[in-house]
């Protein structure tokens, strides 16, 4: 039987960490970080995910602001906006809800939020940083799955890591973290031969591919840790993770749930990455 990463207790200590460090800067400083968070349109799941960031920012006593943009936005307008907060002292930190209505260029939307202000790390300052490991804020889900490796005391060094996806939110950035904490990283696509044989060869598997069940019992080492990244949704309108959690947890050492694992951590790290952008850009 795998222990079960419990990513809401993980995810309430950082927000308690943050929070109390807002309360404290705000005793000396008399100011509060702010997070500023654009949603563009009404996709649904977009929509839940920036109402928990907004009640994520309240918990640990940040100024939140919310700009709801209709699904027809120009680019030049969205562009103002962001500039416009880039400029704004109040705000420290600028999200854009991904994904955007397909006539916006996604690319051109990240490039124009400040470099300092990029919570989100997905500027390509950032992510240089993140390559050459001089970083000031890492991407929120991979950072928040190595709070939870370091939570319970997971060790990575000499490891064998595979991450099953390439994205440029999940995938890369989190090969690039395990590597930078020693681990012997393999990242897989939808182009890799043998998959199963090379996810069988994990020590630490984390699974970002966006498929229902995608990873079955017979792909996991006995023992290994397994992170489930994924976000799917049933056709009975319940949530469920990329790895098959009922086949694979008997074989884990440790597993994340979904709900409950990955998702809360990817919110915790944002508050957290916001307080950071405070402390910069107020020389703290
Ligand atoms: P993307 O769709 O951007 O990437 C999916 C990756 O999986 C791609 O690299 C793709 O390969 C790979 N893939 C797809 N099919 C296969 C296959 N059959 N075999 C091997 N690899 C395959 O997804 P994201 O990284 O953005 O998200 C992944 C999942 O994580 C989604 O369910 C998403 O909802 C969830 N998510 C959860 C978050 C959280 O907070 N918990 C945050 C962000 C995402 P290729 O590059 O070759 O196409």
């Amino acid at each position: 039987m795998a222990t079960i990463i419990d990513g809401k207790t993980v995810s309430a200590s950082v927000k308690q960490r943050v929070a109390e460090e807002c309360k404290s800067l705000y005793e000396t400083t008399g100011k509060r970080p702010g997070l500023a968070v654009i949603i563009v349109g009404d996709d649904p799941a977009s929509r839940v995910y920036v109402n928990n960031k907004k009640k994520a920012c309240e918990l640990v006593g940040f100024l939140s602001r919310e700009y709801a943009l209709p699904e027809n936005t120009t680019q030049e307008t969205l562009s103002d906006l962001i500039e416009q907060l880039n400029q704004d002292d109040e705000i420290n930190g600028i999200l854009c809800q991904l994904p955007l209505p397909k006539h916006l260029d996604e690319k051109a939307v990240i490039e124009k939020i400040a470099v300092e202000k990029d919570v989100d790390a997905f500027h390509c300052a950032n992510v240089g940083k993140i390559m050459i490991g001089d970083f000031d804020f890492l991407p929120c889900t991979p950072s928040g799955i190595m709070e939870m490796l370091d939570y319970y005391n997971i060790p990575i060094s000499g490891k064998e890591c595979v991450v099953l996806g390439r994205s440029n939110i999940v995938g890369k950035p989190m090969a690039m973290l395990l590597l930078h904490k020693n681990g012997t990283v393999t990242i897989c696509h939808s182009r890799t031969q043998n998959l199963k044989e090379v996810c069988q060869r994990a020590d630490i598997l984390v699974v970002a591919v966006g498929k229902p069940c995608f990873v079955t019992a017979d792909m996991v080492k006995d023992g290994a840790v397994v992170i489930d990244v994924g976000i799917n949704r049933k056709a009975d309108g319940k949530l469920c993770g990329d790895v098959d959690f009922a086949q694979v947890e008997p074989k884990a050492s440790y597993i994340t749930p979904v709900p409950g694992g990955v998702g809360p951590m990817t919110i915790a790290t944002l508050m957290k990455n916001t307080l950071t952008a405070f402390k910069i850009q107020n020389h703290i």
